[in-house]
């Protein structure tokens, strides 16, 4: 990875003196570069669905202007693209959202467990329709961390959808919340569907990776979801623990550290 400095000379008294001043500009080359990319993916992302819809429009006001059948056919077409784009516009948003507020440390008190049984419960349904049976394992006693109840219940309705999602052949999600003997609180979604390979675990989380964009494109994923997973459990000061065996499934935790007693 290269590395890049600014260098400064400025001349001392005449006398053929000079100072050299060095500033490190790699990381905000690296964090210009970054967001470069984000907005170059971003109208990418943008600009496929509203090149449909364009493309439909014409069609309509043309060649299909008599065909009430094909009309029919694209307008619903045209509706998915146009929910993909506001799918798209709810994650940008949030991600900004969370990038504004990174540095605020959240305050409240979340039962994980009872986070995980309110998202459990509306995913129900659509878990249904994909065959996907969620069960649900928590402690006795209520697994409080200090945290954002909002933000902790989008983290756990990106992992067990994903799970539902990528996951449907394997048929159940078994999600589990355990108190460990350090204090720690660890949130895990098990599935039991294809798994990913090796190489894709390191760069799930960011923003628009995929590890195959025809299947989340149909599964309505943006790409974005594993990002603000992270932006939040960041925030948290919890970690996300992947782990994945290729035809076995994967499991996704969150590992919150034990309170800071001290
Ligand atoms: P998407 O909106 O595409 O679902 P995410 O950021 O949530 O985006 O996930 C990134 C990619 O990680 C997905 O496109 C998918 O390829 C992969 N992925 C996420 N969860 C799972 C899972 N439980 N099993 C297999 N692949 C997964």
């Amino acid at each position: 990875s290269e590395r890049w400095f600014e260098v400064r000379t400025a001349a001392v008294g005449g006398e053929g003196l000079y100072i050299l001043s060095f500033r490190d500009l790699t990381e905000a080359r690296r964090m210009d570069r970054m967001r470069t990319d984000f907005v170059a993916n971003a109208s990418h992302e943008m600009r496929t669905p509203l090149a449909s819809l364009v493309g439909f429009i014409e069609t309509i006001q043309g060649p299909a202007r008599n065909d009430l059948k094909a009309q029919e056919r694209f307008l619903g077409i045209m509706l998915d693209q146009a929910s993909r784009m506001s799918r798209l516009i709810d994650d940008l948003l949030s991600l900004s959202r969370l990038e504004m507020r990174a540095h605020v440390a959240p305050s409240g008190e979340v039962d994980v467990g009872a986070i995980c049984r309110h998202v459990i419960d509306a995913l129900t349904p659509m878990a249904g329709e994909l065959g996907v049976e969620i069960s649900l394992q928590v402690p006795d006693a209520p697994a409080i961390v200090t945290g954002d109840r909002d933000e902790l219940i989008q983290v756990m309705e990106n992992l067990i959808e994903n799970a539902c999602k990528y996951g449907q052949s394997g048929r159940k999600v078994d999600v589990a919340v355990k108190m460990e003997e350090g204090g720690a609180i660890v949130a895990t979604v098990r599935d039991y569907g294809p798994g990913i390979e090796r190489q894709h675990v390191p760069r799930l989380t960011e923003r628009f990776y995929r590890v195959d964009v025809d299947s989340s494109r149909a599964k309505k994923g943006t790409g974005l979801g594993l990002a603000i997973v992270k932006h939040i459990l960041t925030r948290h000061r919890a970690r996300l623990v992947v782990t994945s065996e290729p035809g076995q499934g994967s499991t996704f935790g969150v590992r919150f550290p034990a309170p800071n007693l001290g």
